[in-house]
């Protein structure tokens, strides 16, 4: 911006990373998302760039983390913990590499560039908290938080209760080292974090908003027995320093820090399995690249990838700034968490009954998509985040995973922001909404409902029962809020005439629309079930339900156990097929849609033949991902249709996986571990209709294409 005084920002700036940075590393309680920390970092180191004159020795641009808090006794670090430089994308992460190919060249002289590519070692950037041991003898002696990577936090006795931190080296006393200095991550592994969030749920007790930060706030315990009670974790990732037995006088037999890392795995320290040592640049991209896609297969964050030069030398020779190495750097992740106004908690009624609260955001891009509604499950959900109306809240997109509204930031709470409490009516009808006793769901038990109607007949003519064309949310609003359907069968009563003139609807559409539903009668006893809105019953139940009988009215007629031996029914699902079709209305709603031509029959009636070509028939395929022109269900259902099936994760039994937009990291691994086929939604549509695996080029690694 022009007209902006840049030391007047730069001080600006300084003020507010400097607070952030009390909110993380002293109080585990951080107000804002790591990128939007990350952005005013960035901000200032470019006003500095620009203004070499507004640099100094102690900017945050130059120093580390944050003093000692005051809870725990100091620890002066012998050797600093320094920070990383970060690269924030692939493009960064290439000038890097070559950055540290000029230099390595420059320090080769004439020669240099014709030793071959460097070796560089790529690890994980788990995301918790940097802690340093210190073992003598072999005997841990002091471990120490970061701090401002001079001066850091004595939590000896805290991380004497992490199993994973041995108290004693496991080398033969003949090789233990006079001392060793190791610096790693203290981490809570997310089944972990997820258990504590339940137990703390459980209790009523607030959860902890992500796994690094109840890391962090476990470490930093004033009573050890609470640490010890929270499962942390600890991955060592460098050899500070070491002296005598296996690393020679002064660390001298260790010549690289990948022989350094394994003596330390030798020491009994847990070093991350996944560390590769690899030779060249190319092979540093195509690991960041594998590691971004498989991000969420792991049991804990992690962030990025740090690269590290292998050999010591090299190391020495590059240095460092004041506050980090020149021969390492950390490529960071997109980032999957923003902060921003939760501008009111709704309430939607689905249509079974159930109301669903929900938050409605200001909208904000996070993970390349723009969020601006989220579900908050159910009261209870709501009540143990503590979100209320105003909140600035930390909102979460990871990976497949459906947008998140993780915490509320409570040092931004407005002042007097009352808790929010469920609605005692529904917003649909006005009816009461109803919680029965040890159920966490609320419902809407109006069946007259119009809310409920609405998503019933919206459910109804999707593309995975009935398929109207051309009939989705807005239309089915419009025709039940002016009167012209209240039920699924109302739809065969419209007449062209009666809908053109509706907002929307020239002559032609309404013609168009009728034609759709009048083409929706035949689609089968299958489709018809799904379509009903029986609860527990989709594509893969109703269509073996449908299998099982020649017609609906077989099936109404039949007993409850009867159902419960269909294949893939168990007795919940029969127990519900059979209370669905007891009820005087719905079996009400059943006759008109016998009125009016609907065909019950199913495909077994029709003379043995299946209404679609059973091209899948006992193969399955599985879907990841969003696509175009099929919901999930929508897919599904396509799938068990033409006789196949379409589990949840991929086997060895699976023909092809279906990928479409932000796909599961771990099915995709998964697939390409098996060499199972991968689709897009053009192969997919063609192999219902073949049964074949189109000929088709597997999609490239991402970042592929910036490596070159
Ligand atoms: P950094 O996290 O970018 O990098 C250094 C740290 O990475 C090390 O201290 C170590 O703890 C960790 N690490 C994990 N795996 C490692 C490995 N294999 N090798 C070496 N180090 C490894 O830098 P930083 O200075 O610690 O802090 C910046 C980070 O903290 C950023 O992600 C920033 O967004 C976040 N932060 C957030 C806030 C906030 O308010 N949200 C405030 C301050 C800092």
């Amino acid at each position: 911006m022009s007209g902006v005084d840049p030391a007047g920002r730069a001080t600006e700036l300084r003020e507010q990373i400097e607070h952030h940075r009390r909110r993380y590393y002293q109080e585990d309680a951080p107000e804002v998302a790591d990128v939007e920390y990350d952005e005013l970092v960035g901000e200032l180191a470019a006003i500095e760039a620009a203004h070499p004159e507004l640099a100094f020795e102690g900017s945050p641009t130059r120093t580390v983390g944050a003093p000692p808090s005051g809870a725990f006794a100091e620890v002066r670090h012998e050797l600093a913990m320094m920070s990383l430089d970060n690269v924030m994308s692939f493009e960064e992460l290439v000038a890097w590499g070559q950055r540290v190919e000029r230099s390595l060249a420059g320090l080769g002289g004439e020669d240099g560039a014709a030793a071959g590519p460097a070796r560089f070692v790529c690890e994980p950037k788990i995301d918790g908290l940097a802690l340093s041991l210190r073992y003598e003898d072999g005997e841990l002696v002091r471990a120490a938080t970061r701090g401002d990577g001079r001066v850091g936090e004595d939590v000896t006795a805290n991380v004497r209760t992490i199993a994973s931190v041995p108290e004693r080296l496991a080398l033969p006393d003949e090789e233990l080292p006079r001392r060793l200095e190791v610096r790693g991550e203290v981490y809570l592994p997310i089944s972990a974090f997820e258990e504590l969030n339940r137990q703390q749920a459980e209790t009523g007790q607030r959860l902890f908003a992500n796994p690094r930060n109840s890391a962090a706030g476990s470490l930093r315990q004033k009573d050890p027995a609470v640490t010890a009670s929270r499962p942390l974790s600890f991955f060592a990732y460098q050899l500070a320093a070491a002296d005598g037995g296996a690393a020679g006088p002064e660390g001298a037999a260790v010549g690289s820090h990948s022989a350094a890392l394994e003596l330390v795995r030798r020491c009994g320290l847990p070093v991350n399995p996944l560390i590769e040592a690899v030779e060249g640049l190319e092979a540093v991209y195509a690991y960041c690249a594998r590691a971004l896609e498989r991000r969420h297969e792991l049991d804990y964050d992690i962030d990025g990838v740090v690269v590290k030069l292998d050999e010591l030398a090299l190391q020495r020779a590059l240095g460092a700034t004041s506050h980090a190495p020149r021969w390492a750097v950390a490529y960071k992740f997109p980032p999957e968490e923003r902060t921003t106004v939760l501008e009111a908690i709704l309430v939607s009624i689905g249509r079974t009954g159930r109301a669903t609260p929900f938050a409605k955001l200001r909208p904000v891009v996070v993970a390349g998509s723009t969020v601006g509604l989220a579900s908050l499950h159910n009261e209870d959900q709501v009540r143990l985040k503590d979100v209320r109306e105003g909140d600035t809240v930390i909102v979460r997109k990871a990976g497949d995973v459906i947008p998140e509204v993780v915490a509320p930031v409570l040092s931004q709470r407005p002042a007097g922001a009352p808790a929010w409490r469920f609605p005692a009516t529904c917003p649909g009808c006005g009816g009461p909404l109803v919680r029965l006793d040890g159920e966490s769901d609320t419902y809407c038990v109006n069946l007259d409902c119009p809310a409920q109607q609405v998503q019933r007949i919206i459910h109804f003519a999707s593309r995975g029962a009935m398929d109207v064309e051309g009939l989705g949310e807005s239309r089915v609003t419009l025709l039940v809020a002016t009167g012209r359907v209240a039920d699924v069968a109302d739809l065969y009563g419209l007449e062209a005439s009666s809908i053109e003139g509706l907002e929307g609807f020239a002559a032609l559409s309404a013609a168009n629309l009728v034609a759709a539903i009048d083409a929706s009668r035949q689609r089968g006893l299958a489709r018809l079930l799904v379509g009903l809105s029986i609860r527990h019953v989709g594509p893969t139940v109703a269509t073996s339900l449908a299998a099982a009988v020649d017609g609906l009215d077989e099936l109404m007629a039949a007993e409850e156990a009867t159902l419960a031996t269909v294949e893939g029914v168990g007795s919940t699902i029969a127990a519900s097929v059979a209370a669905f079709f007891g009820s005087a209305r719905n079996r009400a709603v059943v006759e008109k849609l016998r009125g009016a031509g609907v065909s019950f029959a199913s495909a077994r009636a029709t003379g043995g033949r299946r209404l679609l070509e059973q091209t899948l028939a006992g193969r399955s395929v599985v879907v990841t991902g969003t696509l175009a022109g099929f919901t999930r269900e929508e897919a599904e259902g396509a799938i068990s249709e033409r006789g196949g099936k379409a589990p949840g994760s991929v086997s060895r039994r699976t023909l092809a996986v279906v990928v479409g937009e932000e796909p599961g990291a771990s099915k995709l691994a998964k697939a390409e571990q098996l060499g199972v086929a991968l689709l897009d939604e053009a192969g997919f549509v063609t192999l219902l209709e073949t049964g074949e695996l189109p000929p088709v080029e597997p999609p490239p690694p991402p970042g592929a294409s910036a490596s070159r």
